[in-house]
Formats: C-alpha cells, structure tokens, sequence
C-alpha cells in the first residue's frame, strides 16, 4: 500500500505533509524547502519550470511566469474576479472554448487547472522521493468560501497531475484537526484567522470528542498579502514619479524587481523597525540609470496597511454574529497563513479576540499538516475523525425578476434536506424551469448557475394556485440533488448537481498526458 498525503494548494505556496511515525510532517524538497512556490513558467526555450526555480526566473521572465492562479480556478471568464484579475495580474488571461479562463505564458495556453496540476506535481514527486513510496491519495485544502465549479477544478487538476482524491476539505477544517491532534481531547470554540498572500478568511468551529464543526466562516478574496504589497508599491511608484518624473509602470522589469524587493521588505519589517530597499540600475531615464534606496519603516508600513487589517476585524466581527455565540467564548485564535506573522496582525488579532493568538503552530504548515492526518484516517482502519462542513456559500433557485431566492442559507452544517414552495407567475402555465444558483448575492447574475431542469405537466389553474415544492438535499460530500413536485399531483423531477469546472473529460485526458514529460523531469531532479 502507497503513502497518503496532505496538500496545501495555496494561492502564494503550496504545502506537501505526510503522517510519519504518527505525526505529521512537512516534507521538504530536495534543497530543503518546506513551501513550494505555487509558479509556472516556460523558458524563452519552451521548458517548463515549477515553484522555486520558476519563481526565480520571474523577473527576467515576466510574460513567461504565471503565479496566483488559484485566484482564477474554477472561474469563468466573464466573472467579476477574472476582470479584476486582468487588470493585476501581468500575464495574459485569455477566453478558453466553453467560457473558461486560459492563461496564456511563453506563447502557451494554459487552463488553470493545468497550472495548479503543474504544482501538485511537484509536491507528489517531492512526496514519492523523500517517503520513499507511491502516493497512494491525498486529501487537498480549499478555501471554505470555494464554489462547487472550484472544488471541481481543484479535482480536475489532481486527476491531470496523476493524483487520487481522498477529498477535498476546508482550510480552516484542515488547521482545527491539526490543532486539535495537539491539544488534549476537550469540548472548545475556536477561530482561525487565515490571512495568505491572496485571500483572507476566518472561522468559528466548535471541537468535541473528534468532532469538527464549522459554525460560520466569512472572508475577502481580494484582502491578502499580495494586496499590501500592492498598497506599497503604489506609493512607492507614486513617489518615485513625484522625484524622478518617471512611471515605472511602464518598466515591466522595474516593476517586478520592486515587488519582489518591497515583499521581501515588508518580512523584514515583521522583526526590524526599518530596512533599506536598494535596488541599483533600476530603471533608465533621460539622464541615464536611476540607482534606487529608499528607507521603509515599520510605522510606515502599518500606516499602509492598516486600513486592510481593519477589515479583516469587520469580517471577524461578523463571522462571529453568524457564529451566535459571544466572542469572549472562544478558548483559541490559531492564525494560519504567512501574513500573520507580521506584528500589526497579532497585535489587532490580540485586542480584538482579548487574547493573545496560539503562537505554537507554524501558520505555513498547519493547513497541509491537518489535511495529511485526515488523508491519513480515512485509509487507516482506526476510527476517523467526523467532519462537520458547512454550506459557506447560499443555495436556492431564480425567481421572476432574475432574484435570487434562497432554500439552504449559508453556514448551514451539511448534510442538509431544506424544501420550500414555490407557484406559477401565469395562468395555466404548463412547466416552471428550476435554475439552481450558489451564491450570496441577491440577483442570480452575481451567482453561479449549478444547473437547471423544467418541471413539466403541472395543474393547470389561476396563476399563484399551484403549489411547487422545490427540495434540496446536500450530502455529506457536499453533492446537491434538487427536486421539484407538483404537491397536488405528486408529479416531479429531481436532479443531481455535477460540479462543472470548464473543461470536458476529454481535454482533463489530453492535459494529463501533455503533463507527462514533466512529471518524468521532476522525478529525475
Ligand atoms: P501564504 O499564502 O500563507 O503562503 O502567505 C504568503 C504571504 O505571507 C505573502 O504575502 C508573504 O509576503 C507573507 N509573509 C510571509 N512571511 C511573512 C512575514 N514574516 N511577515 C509578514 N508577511 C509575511
């Protein structure tokens, strides 16, 4: 029997464990590094580059290097974060065949989930070399507030990259279960406060004897550490065309090499009150090369940063009122992503929850170390342990007027039966066509269609007669089966929901084979 693992597919890096002698254990790469850059790049010579060595050519190669596609997985291209992501990403996001997103890197189209399989590779072969074994399956994180279409992608990409879905669970779920295998078995309320490179989320559970329910969770797609790199760069940039009456805008590589210095800088600052950002030939202006300093200090960083920081204090607040408990309540505050470490982060972390966050867990590792004891669990014979989701994001129909209406709210613990009744809008109408929508907007052109089905040969009367009860049935997998019945004449139509994440099974077989002479480069490395 194989090995199984647990993977961290995170927007900024991705995270390999596996459970070694009873614990689980980050694995390194073969130089030692414990995250994996989550980067694509192709060569000016059409190779192919994964994490570190990808992400170090980013600078020379900035049309050729993809990073933070787990932003635009599952997506499509016509959504409101795939526009955002046009104007801030740097390399070309293109229409693919059914309204997908493709990323378009070294003259390539890519579909995202052939991005992220590029990643998930890295972290099976890493896996494969230092266990020493065959990867049997593993259990992947997502962000809880991930659509079905982005749970399905997320698969999509495992089964590109050769690799078997033990299931696909909720990052804060994946940080409680590697806490709690810390701590002694005890009944507690905890939050995890999750603020990485691109997104921010919290979450309220409640741990029992290997119980984990998820009470509420809340979050911003857009509010992480990318965008407070975001906020420095432009009043670097800024300050920079006041003095030198220079856009660096327009300098792709000046661009790139500030942010990476400005990243960097902003780490330091989490131990040191001030660093020098020096980045010499910089850029070229009339009277010639620009050798770029500049003095950061922390006070001026928190100053940047601070009103992101406030929002994720909104977010928390409301997290908890959907939670219904009092904030006073909660035993531990486990922070989880790199962001965290930053000391504006625990200080506003610290006043909020009045308590000083759990500081004995790595907030890069503990994602990828719950999902490997999950993954672990659910192959050993030992009694596993009972996760409790929930739906994070609402799901109903569409009714007249393009609203929609919601049966299974969101934060509801699933597995979950919701029915409601619904009536004709005209006189003798014959079929109602059901639209299923998951979303947490009020009209269903801000949601995502899951899928739709007419209910045929209802009674015919007065418009507002009929009684239509719609039922939704979400399993404990997260699998949506919906019917629709004429109550009166028992007549009814039922569906299961199959996620759709853009690509047909043709193409997933077609990228898993184009995947295969990386996967033998990777094995030889
Ligand atoms: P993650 O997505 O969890 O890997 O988090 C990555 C984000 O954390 C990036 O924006 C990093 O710049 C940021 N980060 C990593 N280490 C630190 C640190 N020591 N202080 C502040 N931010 C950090």
């Amino acid at each position: 029997m194989g090995k199984t693992i647990g993977i961290d597919l995170g927007t900024t890096n991705t995270c390999v464990a596996a459970m070694l002698s009873g614990k689980p254990f980050v694995i390194p790469s073969s130089t030692g590094n414990r995250l994996i850059p989550s980067y694509l790049a192709v060569t000016p010579d059409e190779k192919l580059l994964v994490g570190v060595r990808a992400k170090r050519q980013s600078i020379t190669n900035p049309k050729g290097t993809v990073f933070a596609a787990k932003r635009l997985i599952g997506r499509r291209y016509d959504s409101e974060e795939v526009k955002i992501a046009k104007e801030k990403m740097p390399y070309e996001i293109v229409s693919g065949p059914h309204g997908d997103v493709r990323v378009v890197c070294g003259g390539r189209q890519f579909s995202v989930p052939e991005i992220s399989a590029a990643i998930l590779l890295e972290a099976k072969s890493m896996a494969e070399k230092f266990l020493e074994d065959d990867i049997e399956g593993a259990c992947i994180t997502v962000p809880a507030y991930f659509n079905e279409s982005q749970r399905q992608a997320t698969i999509d990409a495992a089964t590109i990259a050769g690799l078997k879905v033990l299931r696909i669970i909720n990052e804060p779920t994946s940080s409680a279960i590697a806490y709690a295998s810390k701590r002694g078995r005890k009944s507690e309320l905890i939050a995890v406060y999750d603020l990485g490179g691109g997104t921010f989320d919290i979450s309220i559970l409640e741990l029992g004897e290997g119980v984990y329910e998820v009470l509420s969770t809340a979050g911003d797609t857009y509010l992480g550490g990318q965008d407070i790199d975001g906020v420095i760069m432009n009043h670097l940039v800024e300050e920079f065309l006041r003095t030198n009456g220079v856009d660096l805008r327009q300098d792709m590589m000046a661009i790139q090499r500030m942010r990476d210095a400005v990243e960097q800088a902003k780490i330091d600052l989490s131990v040191q009150s001030e660093v020098t950002i020096s980045l010499p030939f910089l850029t070229e202006t009339t009277h010639g090369a620009v050798h770029y300093t500049h003095v950061l200090t922390r006070g001026k960083l928190e100053e940047l940063a601070s009103a992101m920081i406030e929002r994720t204090m909104e977010i928390c607040r409301s997290a908890i009122d959907r939670a219904h408990i009092a904030k006073e309540n909660i035993s531990e505050v486990i922070l989880v992503g790199g962001q965290t470490r930053s000391p504006l982060v625990i200080r506003r972390v610290t006043e909020f929850f009045g308590k000083q966050p759990n500081r004995s867990i790595n907030p890069d590792e503990v994602v990828a170390e719950g999902a490997s004891i999950h993954a672990y669990n659910i192959v050993s014979p030992l009694p596993s342990n009972i996760l409790v989701d929930i739906t994070a994001l609402s799901l109903g129909i569409q009714t007249k007027g393009g609203f929609f209406t919601e049966i299974v709210p969101r934060n509801t613990a699933i597995p979950v039966t919701r029915k409601r009744k619904f009536t004709t809008t005209y006189d003798n109408q014959e079929a109602v066509r059901i639209s299923v929508y998951q979303g947490n907007e009020k009209l269903t052109k801000d949601t995502e269609l899951l899928g739709e089905f007419v209910l045929s040969g209802i009674r015919l009367a007065k418009k507002g007669i009929p009684n239509i009860e719609v039922s939704f049935d979400m399993n404990g997998e997260g699998i949506l089966q919906v019917t629709a019945k004429d109550a009166d004449l028992g007549s009814e139509q039922s569906v299961v929901l199959e996620a759709k994440s853009g690509l047909t099974n043709d193409e997933i077989a077609s990228m898993r084979s184009r995947m295969t002479s990386l996967e033998l480069e990777l094995k030889d490395q």
